[in-house]
């Protein structure tokens, strides 16, 4: 199977999930994640009409970015480490992993100094997962949020989280279901903000993600075969 058939198939069944979940397809996007694929994967992809591509390691992004088409968006979809800000504000139009003020004050401290606008999706924790980083409360969202809120180039867009890796629909919806509760939550509380990104859903468990309000589902290994 080609990427491009691979594509194909993903995009069809984004589209039956979300029929199912009775929501349009429209309203889900999807982002291919790239991460340790070589430039030429990504490149089919794009020949095959893909442009949101997801990246979890930044100089290995810089290197793709600088290479690919204009009109392709790179988001961040790893942990940030401050040593990497820099180049980070440079590589991507959207950090979906934000999960401390610390690391929003640098954030906001370089984009002012380079003047660049950034959005921003903050990373709720719903996994007990030790691997996985992200605020991991409402009250840390909430002062997150407000912190944000005073920030001139950094701009809210949503919510991001990775499910407990288990094949239980049960256990995986209920993440699903907290975070998308947490952002209608946040939307009501800062209605001058945006919050309408959920980035939910991988290779393993976008159909459940798309039943709990995703609109935008991150697919690695069905697009571009498994990583070793
Ligand atoms: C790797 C990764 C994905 C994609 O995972 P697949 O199972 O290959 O679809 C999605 N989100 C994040 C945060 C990832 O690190």
């Amino acid at each position: 199977m080609s990427i491009k058939d691979n594509l194909l198939m993903v995009r069809e069944s984004l589209n039956n999930a979300a029929i199912k979940a009775g929501r349009s397809a429209e309203d889900v996007e999807l982002m291919a994640v790239s991460k340790t694929k070589p430039l030429a994967m990504l490149m089919e992809a794009y020949e095959a009409g893909q442009r949101v591509f997801g990246e979890n390691r930044v100089p290995e992004a810089h290197d793709k970015a600088v290479q690919l088409p204009s009109d392709v968006r790179l988001e961040m979809i790893g942990h940030l480490q401050s040593n990497k800000l820099n180049t980070a504000v440079e590589t991507f139009s959207c950090i979906q992993t934000l999960d401390s003020v610390k690391l929003a004050e640098k954030l906001e401290s370089r984009c002012l100094s380079t003047n660049r606008k950034m959005d921003v999706l903050l990373q709720l924790k719903t996994s007990d997962e030790i691997s996985k980083t992200g605020l991991t409360s409402f009250e840390m969202l909430l002062e997150t949020v407000q912190v944000l809120s005073a920030m001139s180039c950094l701009s809210i867009r949503g919510l991001m989280t990775i499910a407990p890796f288990s094949d239980d629909e049960v256990v995986v919806r209920k993440a699903f279901a907290h975070c998308r509760e947490a952002r209608d939550k946040l939307a009501a509380q800062f209605p001058e903000q945006d919050f309408s990104r959920l980035s939910m859903g991988m290779t393993s468990d976008f159909e459940w993600a798309v039943q709990e309000g995703s609109t935008q589902v991150r697919i690695g290994s069905a697009i571009f075969g498994v990583r070793s």
